[in-house]
């Protein structure tokens, strides 16, 4: 299992991740981006995943540097 961490204070609102999958992330009322399904705590967002493929995808091309993927079985 994958936990992956979305930093919504350095969010630049670039967009990148909602064009890589809008099912996977999205923007909230305040424009900036979210993970969906998520849970929130001091502005940030945290979820478990099963394939973090596409989150390591978002985290490198992400312009905030905001977006982390940790691997919790290591
Ligand atoms: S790619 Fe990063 S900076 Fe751009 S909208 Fe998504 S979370 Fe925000």
């Amino acid at each position: 299992m994958y936990e992956i961490i979305l930093e919504r204070d350095e969010c630049t609102m670039c967009g990148h991740c909602v064009e890589l999958d809008e099912e996977k992330f999205t923007f909230d009322s305040d424009d900036k981006a979210t993970l969906v399904g998520s849970d929130r705590e001091d502005n940030t967002d945290e979820l478990t995943v099963e394939d973090a493929s596409v989150y390591e995808e978002a985290s490198d091309n992400c312009t905030g540097g905001c977006i982390e993927v940790y691997d919790e079985d290591d």
